[in-house]
């Protein structure tokens, strides 16, 4: 029998680092089923390969996640691809987030992954809507980080939007870090730091990001991907990239995380790689960001919103990218919010509904 558990978790372990999680959640309930039915398995006992198993020991801590909420007061719309999106519904699903997790009673703190409003909301009433799903996330029992996506700089400009999300800030850039616990540091990137959204109109960011616009997509509508191949679809005015200095800052974070043994979990709105999220959602310099965060060994995870199914993929180096689930496009009384536990070897994504759950091992 214990062979034929071997034999489950390694496949277990190599299906978590294909894209396709459905299988590895399907393996892990057949799993657990074998252990349910044929086996006597004490919680604390290791496995002959020196895996035992994560629910048998306490969370070093707990966090919880939700993203694109994207909220307006107006009617149900769709997608440009036509998915439905529920403006005024999307509010309940933070909700019934907060409450989930203040019953939870252990976690430490919540992350937003950016697009707290959507485009379509009426100007004159963005800040109202902002404040509105903020009111609601102050009802959770810790603190709520926030980041930036391109909803929310259709909305808002920086300087009223870093402050109204209590962002730490040098100079309107949204970057910053934060180490919960000696074990760990979460490093929150701003995707739109070089980007056409959000700068004044003659800032040099705007003008310079309009230029690289100009050469990466031929379309008149820079929002349009059209005829642009592969991983190039991400050239549209709808993401953005992250800049020189903040380049510098991360290798900097990165290398101290190194130093001091620490695990480092990255968040950006947008995501960082190909295979957990569609080409054109990705970070314009995506690539970059990558190439700096393979020459550490402490990124564990990656996790991004902006892309509304959702992805997961393990990458070359054995990082996990999970891009989450939008809470805009969950149909009235569905859900998708979740939260993490933290060990020393594993994030463990708890998904409620539309949230798929994910283990990533490391
Ligand atoms: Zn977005």
């Amino acid at each position: 029998m214990i062979h034929t558990i071997v034999f489950l978790l390694s496949i277990i372990h190599f299906s978590t680092t294909s894209t396709n999680h459905a299988i590895s959640d399907f393996l892990l309930i057949l799993f657990s089923l074998s252990l349910s039915t044929n086996y006597q398995f004490h919680p604390d006992m290791a496995l002959p390969n020196g895996l035992s198993t994560s629910h048998s020991r306490t969370p070093l801590f707990s966090f919880a996640v939700i993203a694109d909420v994207q909220y307006a007061d107006i009617p149900d719309g769709r997608s440009f691809l036509g998915v439905p999106r529920y403006y005024r519904h999307s509010i309940h699903v933070v909700q019934r987030a907060v409450t989930n997790w203040n019953h939870h009673n252990n976690i430490k703190f919540s992350i937003n992954f950016g697009d707290i409003v959507d485009g379509f909301c009426p100007k004159p009433d963005s800040i109202t809507a902002v404040q509105k799903v903020l009111n609601e996330f102050d009802k959770f029992d810790g603190p709520v980080y926030h980041m930036i996506g391109n909803h929310c700089l259709y909305n808002l400009p920086r300087t009223k939007l870093i402050p109204l999300l209590k962002i730490p800030s040098d100079n309107l850039r949204a970057y910053y870090e934060f180490s919960p616990c000696p074990e760990y540091r979460f490093v929150v990137l701003d995707a739109y730091d070089f980007s056409a959204l959000g700068w004044p109109g003659d800032h040099e960011v705007t003008l310079e990001a309009n230029q690289f616009l100009r050469e990466k997509n031929p379309n008149s509508d820079k929002n349009s991907p059209n005829g642009l191949i592969g991983v190039d679809r991400r050239f549209v005015l709808f993401n953005g990239a992250v800049g020189k200095e903040q380049l510098r800052w991360l290798e900097g974070t990165l290398q101290d995380c190194d130093q001091r043994n620490q695990n480092a979990v990255v968040c950006s709105h947008l995501p960082l790689d190909p295979g957990a999220a569609a080409p054109e959602a990705l970070l314009w310099n995506y690539d970059e960001v990558m190439k700096i965060i393979h020459k550490f060994k402490c990124v564990k995870a990656c996790f991004s919103g902006h892309d509304h199914k959702g992805g997961y993929c393990v990458d070359s180096h054995g990082i996990h990218h999970r891009c989450l689930e939008a809470a805009l496009e969950c149909p009235p009384g569905t859900d998708a919010y979740g939260y993490v536990d933290v060990y020393c070897d594993r994030l463990s994504l708890v998904g409620s509904d539309r949230m798929a759950s994910t283990e990533m091992i490391f």
